[in-house]
């Protein structure tokens, strides 16, 4: 019954897609381009746009990426979509025979795991709490994902990984990892470090010249997870969103968002200011060149800000 509500749903929510896209005369080719950047010896990035899903980016708004192994490939996070699963298993195979032996889900956000369907089953792979997260919220976030990507999301339904990493050295294909099991961002998020080469994937705890995004957001544990990032030897690291870079500065930058987005909702639950006056506040010129900063920081507000006041309460009495 559920299933078919939620069927249901996507279907009228497709078809209102539809015909508001032929109203505007467009039409789409739902090819999202895929065009893999190679940052090391065998090590591939698919950098996503800086922006929030939407119908135009069809969700090609994450970071994905991709390690030739001698024996096989190893793929970090999968996308939004089916198709975009399809065109990133496409685009691979376009530069290397080699089988596909390992599928990584650094986390359990739709834009990381929903191409998981172009790839095969025994092959997906996540930390244990990170599988728990898919199969409970996987279909949630597959339903607001049609509703904000459209067509883009055809066929696209959730595969929940089927095995479980756990921290340590890995290895796959032939190549050796480092997997490293951190959280804040989510309840588990992943960091993979390619040892050959010191490339380090840091997954959706580090966001490059964009605003982080908090919905499962633990700030406390998210800023240690930072630390413990840097504090590893790497050579580059990938972001989850945003380009990727050769230091330690979007570490830096998203530790002090973090750090003042934390302290503006405590401040702001000790003032008693309400709802409304915190989403009304501006963010700092410091932070202002951060790609989504005023979309993310008035969602932050509106997941954290309940649970600042709440504390703050009890710090009160
Ligand atoms: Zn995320």
């Amino acid at each position: 019954m559920k299933g078919l509500s939620h069927n249901l749903r996507r279907l009228a929510c497709m078809l209102l897609l539809t015909l508001s896209t032929a109203a505007l005369g467009q039409t789409r080719d739902f090819d999202y381009r895929l065009s893999p950047q190679q940052v090391a010896d065998g090590v591939y990035v698919l950098i996503g746009k800086t922006e929030d899903f939407s119908l135009d980016n069809g969700g090609d708004i994450v970071n994905t990426g991709f390690i030739i192994g001698r024996e096989g490939v190893i793929v970090i996070d999968t996308g939004s979509s089916k198709r975009y699963g399809e065109q990133m298993r496409a685009a691979i195979a376009r530069l290397t025979p080699l089988p596909i032996v390992l599928v990584i889900n650094t986390h359990h956000h739709p834009d990381h795991f929903l191409g998981n369907q172009a790839f095969a089953v025994d092959t997906l792979a996540a930390l244990a709490d990170t599988r728990r997260a898919i199969e409970a919220e996987g279909a949630g976030f597959l339903d607001n994902m049609y509703r904000l990507n459209g067509d883009w999301m055809r066929d696209t339904e959730v595969a929940i990984p089927r095995r479980t990493l756990t921290a340590g050295p890995l290895e796959a294909g032939g190549r050796k990892l480092e997997l490293v099991a951190l959280g804040g961002h989510t309840v588990a998020d992943l960091a993979v470090l390619d040892t050959p080469t010191g490339t380090l994937f840091a997954a959706d705890l580090v966001f490059n010249k964009r605003a982080p995004t908090t919905p499962h957001a633990e700030i406390k544990r998210w800023l240690q997870s930072l630390d413990q990032l840097q504090a590893l030897r790497f050579n580059r690291l990938v972001p989850g969103h945003g380009e990727v870079t050769t230091g330690t500065d979007a570490i830096e930058q998203t530790r002090q968002y973090l750090q003042w987005l934390d302290q503006t909702l405590r401040d702001g639950a000790e003032q008693g200011l309400d709802m409304t006056e915190m989403l009304a506040l501006t963010v700092p010129d410091k932070f202002a060149g951060l790609a989504e900063v005023r979309t993310e920081f008035r969602r932050s507000v509106t997941h954290l800000y309940p649970a600042a006041e709440q504390a703050a309460l009890q710090r009160g009495r």
